[in-house]
C-alpha cells in the first residue's frame, strides 16, 4: 500500500529516477527506451511462440502536447511493427492507458483521449492488429468504460479491462461478456478505498474467480491477465468446461515476470500474450510492480546496495 502511494509521489520519483542503479533494475521489466529496442524484444517473444501486447509508458499527462507524443509515439510503433510482420494475425497488439492520451485534462479530457485513441485505433487497423484499452484508478472506470464503448462503435475488436480487485467488476463483466467482446481480466494495480474495492488478498481472488467464470460463459473472448498459478489452472478449467477452444480465449502476463511459465503456457497450445512497456516514463509502472511482490523490491533494493 505505501509502495502504491509512493507511485505517485514526484518527490520520491525523482530520487528513484537519478540513482545510479535504476536503469539496470528496470531492463528487468521495461524492454527499452526506443521504439527499436521495444520491437527487437517483441520479436524474440513472437519468434518464440508468444503474442505481446506493447504499452508505451507514460500516465496522467496534464500536458495537451505530451498526450500528442504519446498518441503519435503508438502511430509510429504500429507502423514499425506492421513493417517487420509482426502484427499479422494480430500477433502484437497495443495497450493505450486513456490518461496518457489526455483523460486526466482538465478542459475536454474525455474529448482529447477519445479522439487520440481513436487515431491510434486507426492505424492498428492498418496495421492488421488490435488495441486493449487499459483500466487505470477506480475514478476513472466509468469514463474509461464510456470511451472504450465510443471506440467499439467503429473498431468493434477494441478490448477493455476489468479489475477484479473492484466490487463492481463481477457487474461490469456480465455486461461485457457479449459476442465479439474482448476482456482482459486483471486483479488490479492501484491503492483503492474500501468503499470500492476487495482488500484482502484472498477476497479479491475468489473475485477473480467469480469474474473468470462469467467470461468464459459468456460469447466474448476472455484474456485472463495473472501470474497466479492457482488462477492460471482455474482459468484453464473453466475454458474446458465451457469446450472453448484454445484460440477463443489468451493468458496473459508482463514482460520479465515468470518467462519460463510464458513459454510453457505456449508449448503446451495456449494463447500466451506478454504485455510488453517501453519508454522512459517508467516510474510509475515500477513502483507497481514493486508493491505486488516483495521479491521485486527486494531485488531492486539489492542492487542498490551492491553500487
Ligand atoms: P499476484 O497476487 O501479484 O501474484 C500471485 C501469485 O503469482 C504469487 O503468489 C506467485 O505465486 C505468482 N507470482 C507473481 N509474480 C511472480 C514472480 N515474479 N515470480 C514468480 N511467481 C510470481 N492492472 C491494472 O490495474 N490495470 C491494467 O490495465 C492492467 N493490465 C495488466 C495487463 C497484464 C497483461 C497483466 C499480467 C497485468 C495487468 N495489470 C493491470 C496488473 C494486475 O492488476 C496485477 O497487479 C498484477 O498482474 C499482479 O497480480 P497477479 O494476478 O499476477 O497476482
Amino acid at each position: 500500500q505505501g509502495l502504491l502511494g509512493l507511485s505517485r509521489s514526484k518527490a520520491v520519483r525523482q530520487v528513484i529516477e537519478k540513482a545510479p542503479v535504476s536503469r539496470d533494475v528496470v531492463r528487468r521489466f521495461v524492454a527499452g527506451d526506443g521504439t527499436a529496442e521495444c520491437v527487437q524484444a517483441v520479436a524474440d517473444l513472437v519468434g518464440d511462440g508468444r503474442l505481446a501486447t506493447i504499452d508505451f509508458l507514460g500516465e496522467d499527462t496534464l500536458d495537451v502536447a505530451q498526450a500528442s507524443r504519446t498518441r503519435d509515439a503508438y502511430l509510429t510503433l504500429l507502423q514499425e511493427l506492421h513493417t517487420r510482420d509482426l502484427t499479422k494475425a494480430g500477433a502484437a497488439e497495443v495497450s493505450v492507458k486513456l490518461s496518457a492520451v489526455g483523460q486526466a485534462l482538465p478542459q475536454d479530457g474525455e474529448k482529447i483521449a477519445l479522439d487520440n485513441a481513436r487515431q491510434i485505433c486507426e492505424a492498428a487497423a492498418k496495421a492488421g492488429t488490435t488495441v486493449t484499452i487499459d483500466m487505470e484508478d477506480h475514478t476513472t472506470t466509468d469514463s474509461t468504460l464510456g470511451i472504450v464503448r465510443d471506440l467499439r462503435a467503429d473498431f468493434p475488436w477494441v478490448g477493455a479491462v476489468l479489475q477484479a480487485y473492484l466490487h463492481r467488476t463481477e457487474a461490469d463483466c456480465r455486461d461485457l461478456a457479449g459476442q465479439g467482446s474482448r476482456i482482459r481480466l486483471c486483479k488490479g494495480a492501484y491503492k483503492e478505498p474500501e468503499s470500492v474495492a476487495y482488500q484482502e488478498s484472498h477476497d479479491v481472488d475468489a473475485s477473480y474467480v467469480r469474474c473468470l467464470k462469467v467470461l468464459m460463459e459468456g460469447d466474448g473472448y476472455p484474456m485472463a491477465a495473472s501470474h497466479d498459478p492457482r488462477l492460471i489452472e482455474i482459468a484453464r478449467s473453466l475454458a474446458d468446461k465451457q469446450l472453448r477452444a484454445p484460440e477463443s480465449y489468451e493468458f496473459q502476463m508482463l514482460f520479465g515476470i515468470r518467462p519460463d511459465e510464458q513459454r510453457r503456457i505456449a508449448a503446451a497450445g495456449n494463447q500466451m500474450r506478454v504485455y510488453v512497456p517501453y519508454g522512459d516514463e517508467w516510474y510509475g509502472y515500477l513502483m507497481r510492480r514493486m508493491a505486488e511482490r516483495p521479491a521485486n523490491t527486494m531485488f531492486f533494493l539489492r542492487a542498490l546496495a551492491t553500487k
